[in-house]
């Protein structure tokens, strides 16, 4: 894989894929965490001398239709004061000369308005190849579709190279997967075993103590004879978690469960937590955090961990009385020395929440892509390179 950092494109148009796909609340960016790491990326082109041009998409619009709510206008204004140099949006940019400049960067209109982008259409890679000379894949988030301005485009270029975050991305997370310092301890929280059993079968392979947390907790302590009542769970896959759980003590590893609750009647932001034993969850309780007793038990793990990587709330952190689980993993994991990753959407905002950020070693800017990789699938947009 060409690295662009290694690359010589002084007056040479380059192509540079970001994922500027921002959470946007009524026409402003919610959250510019995806701006802020593609900066080094973009300042690198610049004082390489380079003409640049980016390519993002926003959300899913209809191909072929311009929806202004989809426009990266906000994109291209917060951009351009955060690099303190022009960026200019260009919203007809494909079979007309853009004339690129030194001077400024232009920044393509959304990509998933072009009619072809989201099946990879060959077609219309190769007008987008036509744009430069040099692609720079740096769109880690979205590296997991194959669309034309993520893997058809790397074909039609002349040189086709990765760009210093998706490096970034790729070198934390084999630095956890690959000869991590152990205990390696893998946390996986969130909604539903059933989207993250690949997951949890790769990371049994690699780490040695798998946290399981919120809904995904919920399966596995019923597999384990608990009483959930009302809980979100999948009784579907509780046999599959059963024997997860019995492969995982045979190799040795550990698969820690919460040994404690906090449960409610109602699943509603306003809602008071009753905090009980697991045997004492009843018929109409819902479990939405883990108790007090498993918080201390945490700590205490997570302190002694070599190696941490998280994805996923420990239980529904967006309501205050069930939040508690999760900030005191964040906080652990900010106060532990060893090199912890995470990533994942929720996961994020959670960090954010918390205000954790400077404690972690690296957050990932990805969701899908984070977790494909994890699984140990090939991703479309770095096979390519
Ligand atoms: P996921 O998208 O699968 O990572 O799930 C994240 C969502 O799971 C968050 O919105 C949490 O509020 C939710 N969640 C976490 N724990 C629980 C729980 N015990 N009961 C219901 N929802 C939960």
């Amino acid at each position: 894989m060409l690295h662009f950092s290694d690359l010589n494109v002084t007056d040479q148009t380059v192509l540079i894929r970001e994922d500027f796909n921002v959470p946007m609340q009524n026409g402003h960016i919610s959250n510019e965490a995806r701006l802020v790491a593609a900066l080094p990326t973009l300042k690198m082109a610049i004082e390489k001398g380079a003409k640049v041009i980016v390519l993002s998409h926003l959300g899913r619009p209809e191909e072929g239709h311009f929806d202004p709510q989809f426009s990266l206008e906000p994109v291209a204004k917060r951009l351009s004061e955060l690099l303190q140099f022009p960026v200019r949006l260009e919203k007809e940019w494909l079979d007309k000369p853009l004339n690129p400049s030194r001077s400024e960067i232009i920044l393509c209109e959304n990509t998933r308005f072009c009619v072809g982008e989201k099946k990879n259409q060959d077609g219309l890679s190769k007008r987008m190849a036509a744009l430069g000379s040099v692609f720079v894949m740096d769109a880690f988030a979205v590296a997991h579709r194959a669309e034309s301005s993520t893997v058809g485009i790397a074909h039609y270029v002349r040189t086709a190279c990765a760009g210093p975050l998706l490096i970034k991305e790729l070198e934390a997370l084999s630095k956890v997967l690959e000869n991590p310092v152990s205990p390696v301890v893998a946390i996986v929280g969130g909604s539903k075993v059933s989207t993250k059993i690949g997951l949890l079968e790769k990371l049994l392979e690699k780490v040695d103590i798998l946290v399981l947390g919120g809904g995904i907790a919920n399966t596995f302590l019923a597999s384990q004879g608990f009483n959930m009542g009302a809980s979100l769970m999948e009784r579907d896959w509780i046999h599959q978690a059963a024997d997860l759980f019995l492969r995982a003590t045979q190799k040795g590893k550990k698969i820690w469960l919460p040994q404690d609750a906090r449960v409610a009647t109602k699943f509603d932001a306003g809602e008071k937590a009753r905090v009980c034993s697991l045997s004492d969850i009843q018929s109409n309780e819902q479990m939405l955090d883990i108790g007090p007793k498993s918080e201390d038990d945490l700590k205490t793990l997570i302190a002694q961990a070599g190696t941490i990587l998280w994805n996923g709330p420990l239980g529904v952190f967006e309501f205050p009385e069930f939040s508690h689980g999760t900030e005191v993993l964040a906080q652990s994991i900010a106060a532990s020395s060893a090199y912890s990753v995470a990533g994942g959407g929720d996961t994020v905002s959670a960090i954010e929440q918390f205000g954790v950020e400077t404690g972690i070693s690296y957050v990932s800017t990805g969701g899908g892509a984070f977790l494909e990789l994890l699984e140990g699938k090939t991703l479309p947009g770095i096979a390519v390179l």
